[in-house]
């Protein structure tokens, strides 16, 4: 199927809610085992930080993994976040940030946590995110689901995606800002709280009713579909950039 199609036709593997606005509207996504792939301490809470505490809330089975460390104080910071969203099941990979593109450590380690864990939702950076650990991490989390097939949803961390889907994450800001404010180390260098309350709130503003004050934007697709995506995205991408 042509991506364009692929785009426009793919339907949401879980109940969906058209909204007024012609938008999808997502209580949560449904799944038995459900599986976030965070390149850095911190990505997780701001792509699908509120939608997370909406799963923990349902009391569903969630896994964050984390494929990049380089100092203690990140992983106390990941420790204390998980804290507040009620997260249990943590994963290190502790790969050197900067460093994942081709890390073969990192695709084993990955491989054995999916193995065993054996995820049907999957979070993954999205395939617009530039950052080349957001795009690695993508790559491996995608290799490495090759035989479970599962619904992949991609989450926007520094580029806008275009999505199929929103989040209502309104009851659930203040538990997100809570949890943000445990990554200081990087607080000192952006403020990640004013971005993704910003983020949130204009994807909220989609929903053009008051009472929907924070929203979190997804893609999701099954596997297959969101491979022949991706490919397709960076040969345009890539021919738009002359590379
Ligand atoms: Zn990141």
């Amino acid at each position: 199927m042509q991506p364009l199609k692929l785009l426009l036709n793919s339907r949401l593997p879980f109940p969906v809610r058209r909204h007024l606005s012609g938008l999808n509207l997502v209580e949560r996504p449904l799944g038995k085992s459900i599986m976030i792939l965070a390149p850095h301490m911190d990505d997780e809470i701001i792509g699908c930080g509120g939608t997370l505490c909406k799963h923990m809330a349902a009391c569903d089975n969630v896994c964050v993994v984390y494929f990049t460390c380089d100092t203690a104080e990140r992983k106390k910071e990941a420790q204390k976040a998980a804290a507040v969203t009620g997260i249990k099941e943590l994963c290190f990979l502790d790969c050197k940030e900067g460093c994942l593109e081709g890390s073969r450590e990192a695709v084993a380690l990955l491989d054995d946590i999916i193995t065993r864990y054996k995820p049907d939702l999957l979070y993954v950076p999205h395939f617009t995110e530039e950052h080349p650990d957001h795009r690695a991490t993508l790559d491996m989390g995608l290799e490495a689901c090759r035989r479970l097939c599962p619904v992949i949803i991609g989450y926007e961390i520094w580029n806008p995606l275009v999505p199929n889907f929103l989040v209502d994450i309104s009851a659930f800001a203040e538990q997100k800002n809570r949890a943000l404010s445990c990554y200081q180390s990087q607080l000192t260098l952006h403020n990640i709280q004013n971005l993704s309350n910003a983020l949130n709130q204009y994807r909220a503003a989609f929903l053009k009713f008051a009472k929907y004050k924070y929203a979190e934007a997804f893609f999701a697709a099954p596997w297959q579909e969101y491979i022949t995506l991706t490919k397709q995205y960076r040969i345009f991408y890539n021919s738009f950039l002359g590379i």
